[in-house]
């Protein structure tokens, strides 16, 4: 058993060697923008993620927090408002259209370029969600501006202009991007890479509407019905408070069986590393890591993973991290808070068992809250 510090210092953020006087007419462009993303009528988490975020960044640049909602007239776009300010906004934009009920991109970029275009904000962060992603490409696109997708941390550099960090070289680098030329400054976050901020007692804050400026016959996609991934809708990795996850260690597809049959006893999600998924032992959306999910959970127990820095950026946000690995050197003992030396294939049926007989029905929901 070891216990290691897992604060790796950075460097802070800031371009040496670089400089460039900002244009003038970037004046004109103030404040933080919050894309608010409506998923099925709800907001989807990674919105309250990047408004803790955005706070920051707009209490260091000393100017307002915007939240952009874009949804049809009813009560979601109502409570998406509610909830901008319950997390930290302190005005929110809204463009109210009945054309905007499904996402499709030629509305959604057409609402927010035209906000854009009017109210000018300087910064604009999106979830890298599905529906974030391509938004954000899109409206970056149509704005011709800079967008750095899969942001791991961002800061304001001294001269106020947005430093965007994220990995590069295949997870080996962090690099941190600016946009120089143009604005507004956009990024995307996945979810889970923020913590959660705080909730506001008193939420108070202005709504400014916009209208929709395009017609369904300017609309090229059509939304003809909505099929379930039966898959995706059974995996909540990002958001579990417990997951235990496997790896190349385990040797065989059917050993994946013991990372199952603990999660279970945990009450916990199961997720692997990539090779697992490589192999097709386990499907891509379990995949945890840089090119699969971030995980936050409050307990995560990784059997047969070595701990590479990919794997790595997608766990370091859990609060303890259990690790079971057979070779001592293995790089997962550099930041997990237990490391246990063993076969994971002889010692994952033993603690399944061991939780199974401590742990009730009501002990295990103890566990999770
Ligand atoms: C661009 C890019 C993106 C990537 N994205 C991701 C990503 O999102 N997620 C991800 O996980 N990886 C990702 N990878 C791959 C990553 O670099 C590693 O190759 C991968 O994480 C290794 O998986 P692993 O730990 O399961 O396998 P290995 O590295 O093979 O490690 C297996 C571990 O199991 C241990 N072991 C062996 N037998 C036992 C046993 N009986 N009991 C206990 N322990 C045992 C070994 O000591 C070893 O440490 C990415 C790579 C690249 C280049």
């Amino acid at each position: 058993m070891s216990t290691v510090n897992r604060e790796t210092p950075r460097p802070a953020a800031g371009r040496a060697g670089i400089k460039k006087e900002l244009p003038d007419h970037f004046k004109d462009y103030r404040h933080v923008w919050v894309f608010i993303e409506l998923e099925r009528g709800q907001v989807h988490s990674v919105s309250f993620e990047l408004l803790g975020e955005g706070r920051k960044l707009a209490d260091k640049l000393e100017v307002q927090l915007a939240g952009v909602v874009l949804g049809p007239p009813g009560e979601a776009i109502g409570n998406a408002i509610a909830e901008a300010f319950v997390y930290g906004a302190d005005l929110v934009y809204i463009v109210e259209a009945p054309l905007l009920a499904d996402y499709r991109n030629e509305p959604f970029t057409k609402a927010m370029t035209d906000l854009v275009a009017t109210h000018k904000p300087e910064i604009l962060l999106l979830g890298a969600t599905t529906l974030g992603r391509d938004l954000a490409g899109s409206v970056a696109t149509t704005l011709q501006t800079g967008l750095t997708a899969d942001c791991t941390e961002l800061d304001v550099d001294t001269d106020g202009s947005l430093a965007a960090t994220r990995p590069t070289f295949g997870g080996s680098l962090l690099c941190t991007i600016y946009t120089l030329n143009y604005r507004p400054q956009m990024a995307t976050v996945r979810p889970r890479v923020m913590p959660m901020p705080q909730r506001a007692d008193k939420p108070v804050g202005r709504v400014i509407q916009h209208k929709l400026s395009i017609t369904e016959d300017e609309i090229v996609t059509k939304v003809l019905g909505f099929l379930p991934d039966s898959q995706s809708a059974t995996a909540n990795l990002a958001y579990a408070d417990v997951v235990v996850a496997g790896g190349l260690g385990l040797g065989a597809a059917e050993n994946l069986q013991l990372v199952k049959n603990l999660a279970r006893a945990l009450g916990a999600e199961y997720g692997c590393s990539r090779p697992m998924v490589q192999k097709g032992w386990v499907s891509a959306d379990r995949q945890i890591g840089q090119t699969g999910k971030t995980i936050r959970p409050k307990l995560y127990i990784a059997a047969g993973i070595s701990g590479a820095i990919q794997h790595r950026v997608g766990v370091e946000g859990a609060d303890l991290i259990v690790a079971i690995n057979a070779d001592p050197n293995a790089p997962i003992f550099d930041f997990a808070h237990l490391g246990i030396v063993t076969d994971a294939i002889r010692f994952l049926p033993a603690l399944t068992e061991a939780f199974t007989r401590r742990l009730s029905p009501h002990n295990r929901d103890k566990l999770a809250s």
